[in-house]
């Protein structure tokens, strides 16, 4: 079976990985020169994103034999609001680093592959249907996707970020909801060292945002982060992404093509993880072409946790500052406290965004009509 997988990222090379498992080597392009598209970048996973799925990482080593070695686990995660510091404790998720490092996901999954990568691929995805008897579109985004009429791109994203030094505890994560600084977005720091950490901004590219100065705002945030955390960070490197596309495919196959990661809409709107369901889509898409199972019924929970993100995308744009602060406040509030750590942690089953889907939606619908 001759499979081209066109992009060597978190989905392309776990596809790879498991069409290797089950005797199938496919052809891999890759448009850059090596693995790791972007800058070096400290990303996260939260288990409470992935219910019913306890631990993802041991997830994915014990059913698909994929390992994964992240920077260290979240214990904690801070939040700060306008006025208001709260904290979820409890083995929350983990960091991990991204990009050109040798530790970087994607360079753990390049580790994993044994078939050849083509570096610096000028092939595009036309060439490749003809040439090959199935395509795996994994270039993480919805470009190709929405070409051929396969997605529907729901909002898109400016995110502006940097590389800090300065002293952290890389078992600690922050996030920050100020909709005063950062209208409908948000920002946090992920440590990816004890002596670096991404810091970033992020938020909906809505008309009245749009119209915001982006300099402006990261100015702010900064000042805001270094007061909050009683640093003074100094800035390595920096990054801009404009137009960031959040949305998802209508099939997760047309014809001989299979579309997963980003280009299937793995980027959860909400809060804008996409790593690990990245993953998950490339070993589903790999299990269909081996005949193990199918990626349509595989993909269907997919399409649901994305729905519930995207209310939870709209959820949180309807909370005014006051709101997240009385939310953020009673994290610490001693009778909460106990609770909100056990289900948050990844001691718990329970499906939380699934669990408070219809309260989000009676709140998406009583904002709506107040409009
Ligand atoms: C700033 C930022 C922070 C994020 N933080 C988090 C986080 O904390 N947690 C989380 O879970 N998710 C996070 N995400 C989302 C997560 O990174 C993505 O969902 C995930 O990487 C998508 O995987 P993918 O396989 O679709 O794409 P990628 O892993 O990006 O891989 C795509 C690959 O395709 C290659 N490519 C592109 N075009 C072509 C072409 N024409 N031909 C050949 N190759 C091509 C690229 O060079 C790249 O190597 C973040 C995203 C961004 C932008």
């Amino acid at each position: 079976m001759e499979v081209a997988i066109m992009g060597a990222g978190m989905s392309g090379l776990s596809c790879a990985i498991t069409l290797e498992k089950h005797g199938i080597k496919p052809t891999i392009f890759e448009k850059r020169n090596r693995v790791g598209d972007r800058f070096v970048n400290g990303e996260a996973t939260f288990s409470i994103l992935n219910r019913p799925i306890k631990d993802e990482l041991k997830y994915l080593k014990e059913n698909y034999d994929i390992h994964l070695k992240p920077t260290d686990m979240v214990n904690k995660l801070v939040v700060h609001s306008k006025n208001e510091i709260g904290c979820i404790d409890g083995t929350i998720g983990y960091v991990n680093i991204r990009g050109r490092h040798e530790n970087s996901y994607e360079c753990q999954l390049e580790r994993q592959v044994e078939s050849k990568i083509n570096f610096n691929s000028t092939y595009e995805y036309e060439q490749l249907c003809k040439e090959f008897e199935y395509v795996i579109l994994a270039t993480g985004d919805g470009a190709y996707a929405c070409k051929l009429g396969n997605y529907r791109c729901d909002l898109t994203c400016t995110i502006k970020g940097a590389t800090v030094e300065g002293k952290f505890l890389t078992n600690i994560a922050h996030v920050w909801f100020n909709y005063d600084v950062i209208p409908k977005g948000y920002a946090w720091l992920i440590p990816f060292s004890e002596k670096e950490a991404n810091l970033v901004i992020a938020y909906p590219d809505y008309p009245n945002n749009i119209r915001l100065d982006i300099n402006t705002i990261w100015e702010k945030f900064y000042n805001m982060a270094c007061r909050d955390l009683d640093e003074s960070f100094r800035i390595t490197d920096r990054f801009e992404i404009t137009r960031y596309m959040m949305g998802i495919c209508d099939k997760p196959i047309i014809e001989n093509t299979y579309f997963v990661g980003n280009c299937f809409g793995t980027i959860s709107p909400g809060l804008g993880f996409g790593q690990f369901t990245s993953v998950l889509t490339g070993i589903y898409s790999a299990y269909d072409l081996c005949d193990l199972d199918k990626y349509e019924k595989l993909a269907k929970p997919l399409f649901k946790n994305y729905g519930n993100s995207i209310n939870l995308r709209r959820f949180l744009e309807n909370l005014s500052d006051e709101n997240i602060d009385l939310i953020t406040k009673n994290l610490d509030n001693k009778l909460l406290d106990k609770l909100i750590n056990k289900i948050i942690s990844n001691e718990s089953k329970l499906e939380v965004l699934k669990i408070l889907t219809p309260t989000m939606k009676m709140w998406n619908n009583y904002k709506n009509e107040k409009l």
